[in-house]
């Protein structure tokens, strides 16, 4: 029979504590603790089903009110606990007699328990059942013999008693845990979307406001995405984009590059950076400065690969004017230095050509025509330089063009009282470049070696072949050097020492060294000299 009653106490309690959970479960989960007051007075209504239902066993009645006040100041605190014991109280004396032993015993258990909580108030509600119900346990035993005076006759029968309430207490705790838990997870769950559609925004945003093309390629150069930018930059669709390869999007010259690019980034896992052009609908080419980033998968192995870029259309504009600028502002320096070289060959040929004109000194023509080419060979060099030019890359005979900037420099260095000493190895120096370009490099490096040489002397010019098969020319002077600290700001725009200087000169020269994939590198000791030295690949 006893446990008959059991069963049913410990169903009904458990029907009672579970269908508000699962209530709550199925619209909106929130912790217990929000509702701390409703929950203990809710609790205090089980205790009195439980008061309702209880068991008789020798004489004595008994029932399992105790679970709930335990679960009650375990997980809700000393309020709730202390409504959902004073409820069952109420229903207690008015369910049966013998007050005075309810009462009393309420209260103590109530002060004990309020007391304890405030030293297990940071334990887990779990640890914190066992502590209380530990504490009944304590309670009870000392209790029980004095209020009532038994125990001692009916060991089994309390032991009983307390077996029932700890099952209580387990099945109620275990019902709220699991209610917990699932709000936990469904709490977590809701703040990871929540996180998940605000980064999924910003990139949104990001993306769709871009002026930069944003695009994911996959293993096999496929494209998997395309930001919107492309509409508004390229004039393409999404839609459209998908059905045009690179074949007919990047501008044919460019193409190789390109593909070289995405196969280096595949196989070497860097990141890369490329200058390419790419079509856009009407027709005409953008120039595009790409970021190419590798993007690893499982194995390190490159699975896709985000490249985002930018039309540099008017920077490069920006730029060739810049470059235009400093050039003409050469030539026009120059034209001075040419002009008083040029007079000189020119007295002479006056000269001759009047001697000619009255004896027929056929023996000076040598001299008069190797007058005439001098001055040819400068005037076409000033010229050639002046003149903006379409941007040709094409295989060049370094020496060549070295021997060409010497020749135009000469005027200039024959002002300063300074000698050329050209040096080279007798092998061939082809590299493919922009001709004017790697000649405008020498001419600004040259014209500071000049600048720096106030007193005058050599310039040593060498070519040679590096370590690695790739081209190095110096250019040496003995002038008043740069100080040491000030060297890593060469190349630096307007950075300039000189009262007439335009700091653009070495920018410049950096600028179109980068574009041939080319390096240049400065020592110097102040009052000493200065090296400078360029590195270019060859061309086979
Ligand atoms: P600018 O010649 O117009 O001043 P550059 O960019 O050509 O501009 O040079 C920047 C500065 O670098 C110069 O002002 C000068 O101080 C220093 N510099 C460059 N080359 C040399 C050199 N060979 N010897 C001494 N100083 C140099
Ligand atoms: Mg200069």
């Amino acid at each position: 029979m006893i446990l008959f009653d059991y069963i049913i106490n410990l169903s009904i309690f458990s029907l009672l504590v579970s269908t508000p959970l699962v209530i709550r479960s199925l619209i909106i989960p929130k912790p217990l603790k929000q509702f701390r007051f409703w929950v203990g007075l809710y609790a205090g209504i089980v205790a009195t089903f439980l008061i309702a239902l209880p068991y008789h066993l020798q004489d004595y009645t008994y029932d399992i009110r105790y679970s709930a006040i335990i679960l009650s100041f375990a997980y809700l605190g000393p309020v709730a606990g202390i409504i959902t014991g004073s409820f069952a109280l109420i229903s207690r004396l008015f369910a049966s007699g013998q007050w005075y032993p309810a009462i009393i015993g309420w209260i103590i258990i109530a002060v004990i328990f309020s007391i304890l909580h405030k030293f297990i108030s940071r334990y887990t509600p779990v640890k914190r059942c066992f502590v209380l119900f530990g504490a009944y346990i304590f309670i009870y035993i000392i209790l029980v013999p004095i209020i009532f005076n038994v125990f001692g006759d009916r060991p089994l029968f309390h032991f009983q008693y307390l077996v029932f309430v700890m099952l209580g207490v387990i099945i109620g705790g275990l019902q709220i845990e699991s209610y917990e838990k699932l709000y936990r997870i469904i709490t977590e769950k809701n703040s990871m979307k929540k996180i998940l559609q605000a980064s999924e925004a910003k990139y949104r945003l990001i993306t769709e406001n871009t002026s930069d093309l944003i695009v994911v390629m996959g293993k096999k150069g496929l494209i998997s995405y395309f930001s919107p930018s492309h509409e508004l930059v390229l004039g393409y669709k999404e839609s459209e984009l998908k059905n045009i390869g690179p074949d007919v999007m990047v501008h044919p010259d460019d193409i190789d590059l390109y593909k070289n690019t995405i196969k280096m980034l595949f196989e070497n896992k860097e990141s890369q950076t490329m200058e390419f052009r790419l079509r856009h609908q009407q027709g005409h080419w953008i120039e595009f400065e790409s970021s190419c980033k590798p993007v690893m998968g499982e194995n390190s192995k490159v699975e896709h690969t985000v490249i985002v870029s930018r039309d540099i259309s008017e920077r490069k504009k920006a730029e060739e004017y810049l470059l235009q600028s400093e050039k003409l502002s050469i030539v026009g320096e120059l034209a001075a230095g040419v002009a008083h070289e040029i007079r000189n060959p020119l007295t002479t040929i006056k000269g001759f050509v009047q001697l000619y004109k009255s004896d027929h000194a056929i023996a000076f023509t040598d001299l008069l025509l190797s007058e005439l080419e001098r001055i040819e060979t400068i005037t076409s060099e000033l010229l050639s330089l002046g003149k903006p030019q379409a941007h040709l890359m094409s295989r060049a005979n370094l020496r060549d063009m070295i021997e060409n900037t010497l020749n135009l420099l000469l005027p200039q260095a024959n002002m300063n009282n300074i000698q050329f000493k050209w040096s080279y190895d007798h092998t061939a120096f082809f590299i493919t470049c922009e001709q004017n370009q790697i000649k405008q490099v020498f001419i600004n490096i040259l014209k500071n070696a000049i600048e720096a040489m106030n007193e005058g002397g050599d310039i040593e010019i060498n070519l040679r072949k590096g370590a690695e098969g790739e081209c190095i020319i110096s250019f040496q002077d003995y002038g008043n050097g740069i100080p040491e600290e000030l060297l890593p700001r060469l190349g630096e725009p307007f950075y300039t020492l000189k009262e007439k200087g335009t700091g653009l000169g070495l920018m410049i020269c950096h600028k179109i060294i980068k574009q041939h994939h080319g390096v240049i590198t400065y020592k110097s000791k102040e009052s000493e000299g200065t090296l400078v030295e360029i590195m270019f690949p060859l061309t086979s």
